[in-house]
This record gives C-alpha cells, structure tokens and sequence, in this order.
C-alpha cells in the first residue's frame, strides 16, 4: 500500500517559513503584497480568489483586489497591469484567466511586468524557466510539484521523470524544473504511442492530462511516486485525479490525492513567490 502525499502537511511546514520571513519582510518596513486581478465574476475564479487571500493572511501578507467588469475593454485591463507595475508597494499580481473572449490573451498577460509575474504567465518568465536566469516565476503548480517532491525527501537527481501533460501551465515548465534538478525527463501527449508502459518506466510519474482515470491499471510500478495534478470532475460531482488512484495505491510507493494534493500546495506556492518578490524587491 502506497504512503499518501498530504499537500496540507507540506503547506503547514510551508507556511511556517513563509511567516518568518514575511515578519523579516515587516521588520525593515515591507508589508508583502499580492494583488488578484479578475475579470467578471466566475465561481473558479472567486474561489481561487478566496484561496489565495486566505493563504495570504494566514503568513501576513497583503491581498489588494482589482475587478472589472465582464464587459470591460482590453485597454482598460491593460492600463490597470501597467498601474500595478508601476506600484512600488505591490510585488506580486495574481491575473485570473481565462479572460473574456473579446480580450487578447497574449498581448493582456504580457503586459505584467515578469518582477511581479508570481503565477508565472508572462512569456519573459517562462523563459526564465528555460534558461534558468532566474527571471521572473515558474507557474506556481508545475513549481508545487517539486516543493512536494521536496518535503516528503523523495530525490530527483538521477531519476527518470515521466510527464504526461505539455501545457505551459504544467507540462512543459515542470520538464525544465525537473531537468535542472538533474532528473531524466519525459514528456508524453495525445500522440505517446506507449503510454502505459513509459509510465510504468516512472521513478516519478506527473499527471496532468485534465482526464480523470485516463492513467489506470498496468499504468503503475512499485517504488514509484506518482504526483497527480489533474482535477476533474467525476460523475457524481466529486473530483477525481487523472490516475486511478486504487490502481495507483495497490502498486506504487507514494501518492499524492485529489482532492487534498498538488491543488492544496499551489496557492501556498504563490505566497511563496509573492515573498520572494518582496524581497527581491527589498534588496533593489
Ligand atoms: P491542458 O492545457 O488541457 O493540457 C493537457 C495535456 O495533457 C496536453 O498536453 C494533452 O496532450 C495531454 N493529454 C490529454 N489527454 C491525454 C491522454 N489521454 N493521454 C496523454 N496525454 C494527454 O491542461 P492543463 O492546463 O495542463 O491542466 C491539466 C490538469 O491539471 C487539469 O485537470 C487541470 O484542472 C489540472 N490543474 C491543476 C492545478 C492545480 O493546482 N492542482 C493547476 C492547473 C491545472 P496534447 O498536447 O497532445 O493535446
């Protein structure tokens, strides 16, 4: 039977390091700000909202929230990221997205400065990914994936990571953080002739396909640790990961859940960064 991979239990011993440092931060003056942009009013993204800002309160950070309206224009948007570039006393912007369909996406989100990209969205951040220039953010769920690897002790030098997913939101960043770990990595898609037997080749098997089960029986070997990022909704409402996690359970060493996973990890991770701007920004 394989160990759970509790993301509470990495977000509490998270948690705790990021206070300390945040009351650093509030020591020389700096009180870390994250400030949440939404566009309409969806229920994902209110709930993301009111995760973050309760992550954000719970290490003494500032949320500062800016909504517009469904209908308002792609300049309007774009003149109120340029006001929150230009706030020194702002280090970090959460973007919700999607965005409505009468707005560029690419154009919108790179218009954030990569300084206070914490959810990693801008192209310039993601290139810091790829060149390791250290500009800029990872997405905060491909980086929650190794803060999990991390806490529970699980080593990636050396091994043989496997992906399934090549978004940029996942995927693909989560490749270069591996990659720079020294891991082995490979990344599978719709077109991965052999799905389940590279799984089954996984030190670290990472799920992200957004299907729920797809990655099943035979799918699975002992010793491995299977991180699922995927969130999907099962039949009956309920939230099901992209592994079957019985199947995954019965064979691999460890598994992280869904719920109660990498979902649990990733707004913690945004705090993280929203520090990290901070005191970046102190150093300046
Ligand atoms: P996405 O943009 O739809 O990308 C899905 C990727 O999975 C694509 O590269 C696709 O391949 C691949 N894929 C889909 N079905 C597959 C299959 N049957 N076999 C092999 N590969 C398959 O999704 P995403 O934004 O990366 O999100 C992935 C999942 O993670 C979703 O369930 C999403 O809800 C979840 N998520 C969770 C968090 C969190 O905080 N936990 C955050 C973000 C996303 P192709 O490129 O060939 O189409």
């Amino acid at each position: 039977m394989a160990e759970i991979l509790k993301g509470a239990e990495v977000t509490s011993a998270l948690n705790i390091r990021l206070k300390q440092r945040a009351e650093a931060l509030k020591s020389k003056g700096i009180t870390p700000c994250l400030s949440i942009v939404r566009v309409g009013a969806n229920e994902a993204d209110l709930a993301y909202e009111r995760g973050a800002e309760k992550r954000c309160a719970a290490i003494g950070a500032e949320v500062r929230k800016f909504a517009l309206d469904e209908a308002a224009s792609q300049e309007e948007l774009i003149k109120l990221i340029e006001s929150i570039n230009a706030d020194k006393s702002i280090h970090g912007c959460l973007l919700l997205r999607p965005l409505p369909k009468h707005m560029d996406d690419n154009t919108v989100r790179n218009t954030l400065c990569p300084e206070k990209d914490v959810d990693g969205i801008t192209d310039q951040s993601l290139c810091g990914v790829f060149t390791g220039s250290g500009r800029g953010y990872p997405p905060c769920t491909a980086a929650a994936c190794i803060e999990i690897l991390d806490h529970f002790g699980i080593d990636i030098e050396g091994r043989h990571a496997v992906i399934v997913g090549r978004s940029l939101v996942v995927g693909k960043p989560l490749a270069m953080l591996l990659l720079s770990r020294n891991a082995t990595v490979t990344v599978c898609h719709t077109r991965t002739r052999d799905l389940k037997e590279q799984c089954r080749r996984a030190d670290i098997l990472i799920t992200a396909a957004g299907r729920a089960k797809v990655i099943g029986e035979g799918s699975f070997s002992p010793g491995q640790t299977v991180i699922d990022v995927g969130i999907n909704a099962g039949p009956d409402g309920k939230l099901l990961g992209d592994a079957d996690f019985e199947a995954a359970i019965s064979t691999s060493a460890a598994v992280t859940p869904v719920p109660g996973g990498v979902g649990t990890v990733t707004s913690s991770v945004l705090v993280k960064h929203v520090i990290e701007a901070a005191e970046r920004s102190a150093a300046l």
